[in-house]
């Protein structure tokens, strides 16, 4: 007898409040734009007020690395003091960018970027990304499919994310999801988790094909984030807790599955499940409001009903069950119409479960605390983790000033013979604080 592959497909709509559990908060923002400091039309300071005006909960601008002339060591965009936001998380990034492709790379705190750019000049992708991972940031190949700015050095490398939606490419195409089904999907069969993201590429804050492509935030990208700094941000994206609206006003879904059928929903979008033999039911919640609105959900990149399912601000939630019987990926997109307008990350049976890891837990990051801040001759670093940990004083650049590994409690780092202005202590390649040296 042929192997049912759907037993029973159940489908219904409820208006209970979602019961995932964890505590955090969905972030808004934009990971991929230019200024000046590359081929942008607009200083720094011009478009981190756009981008506050857009709402933005999180932003980083991305420069091209190679439009320095003479190339200076380190990116420079960061060093604007207008680099300055007191509404958004802001991130530190650039666009990796050679004639074999371009990358986004952002991180909680500006990093070292000499052998991030060795590997551009050497066309070394995997090195790049390998360099990246190992300062605790996110390599995310960009426009994979865009013309002379294609991708074409293949996947065969580790890397945590990818845009599957770029503005210019999404508008002037209609919105057209060919790195979804072309390259993100085949990658997510093959058996990789990606993080699929969105970037408007802005390079003209006015405009740029005027009613065409609206600019910053379009699209928009959307991180649950545990805690509200860059660290959190950067897990986010790391583990697929991300979904994309086509601008910052659309309406977008989140994604939550429940493996007991009780009720708690406990994974969301990013997360992977290990069991394939037992229903999965799985929650839809629309957030925000549209007109004609519905939910495709997709399995394995193919479509898991025949309609897509109506959904509405008065009836919010859908849910659905399901048994993957075998690996899969279930994603969701929003419509308005016939068109999508939200896209989440996939959950994923059967794949690697691990939650991919960052290069220190939050548990650890809490236990850490500096003080005083500002200041003016040395920072304390309260070390309550009662394990060894790093730390690097870094400075705007990015250039790591001082390097201390201690299991002390209390960690004493002289900054006397420092200029005043702004420094980063990082813990573990991971937790990120700012100081002001006064
Ligand atoms: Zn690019």
């Amino acid at each position: 007898m042929k192997k049912k592959l759907f037993s029973i497909l159940t489908v219904f709509v409820i208006t209970a409040n979602v019961c995932f559990s964890q505590t955090g908060n969905w972030y808004k923002g934009d990971l991929h734009s230019h200024s000046t400091y590359s081929d942008g039309d607009s200083p720094v300071s011009s478009i981190i007020a756009n981008a506050e005006s857009k709402g933005f909960n999180f932003y980083v601008i991305t420069d091209h690395d190679n439009t320095y002339t003479p190339y200076v060591g380190n990116p420079i965009t960061w060093s604007d003091t207008a680099y300055h936001s007191n509404n958004m998380i802001l991130l530190y990034g650039m666009e990796w960018t050679t004639d074999i492709g371009h990358a986004g790379i952002w991180n909680s705190a500006p990093f070292p970027y000499d052998s991030i750019f060795a590997a551009n000049t050497a066309k070394q992708p995997a090195k790049a990304a390998s360099i990246v991972k190992s300062q605790g940031g996110l390599f995310s190949i960009n426009h994979p499919l865009n013309g002379a700015l294609l991708w074409d050095v293949g996947y065969d490398f580790e890397f945590p994310s990818i845009e599957i939606l770029n503005g210019p490419i999404s508008y002037l195409l209609s919105n057209n999801n060919s790195v979804i089904t072309t390259v993100w999907e085949p990658l997510l069969m093959s058996g990789k988790r990606i993080t699929g993201v969105g970037g408007s590429d802005m390079h003209k804050l006015s405009y740029w094909l005027p009613s065409v492509y609206p600019n910053l935030g379009s699209p928009s990208t959307w991180v649950y984030s545990a805690e509200p700094n860059g660290e959190g941000i950067i897990d986010g994206i790391r583990n697929g807790h991300v979904c994309i609206s086509n601008s910052p006003t659309d309406p977008r879904c989140e994604f939550f599955a429940d493996i007991h059928g009780n009720n708690t929903f406990n994974y969301m979008m990013g997360d992977a499940i290990a069991d394939t033999n037992s229903a999965v039911t799985f929650r839809v919640n629309l957030v925000g409001s549209g007109s004609n609105l519905s939910v495709k959900v997709i399995k394995n990149g193919i479509p898991l009903f025949s309609q897509p399912l109506a959904i509405s601000s008065s009836n919010p939630t859908i849910e659905f069950t399901d048994t993957p019987y075998q690996r899969a990926f279930y994603r969701i997109e929003l419509l308005s119409g016939s068109s999508s307008i939200s896209w989440t990350n996939p959950i994923y049976c059967g794949y690697q479960t691990e939650t991919i890891a960052a290069v220190a837990s939050n548990d650890i990051a809490n236990q850490i605390s500096i003080y005083p801040n500002p200041t003016q001759n040395l920072v304390n670093v309260q070390n309550n983790t009662h394990e060894t940990i790093s730390i690097n004083l870094i400075n705007v650049c990015g250039q790591t000033l001082k390097s201390v590994t201690s299991s002390d409690e209390l960690i004493t780092i002289g900054m006397e013979t420092l200029s005043k202005g702004i420094y980063f202590i990082k813990i573990n390649n991971y937790k990120t604080f700012k100081i002001i040296k006064q």
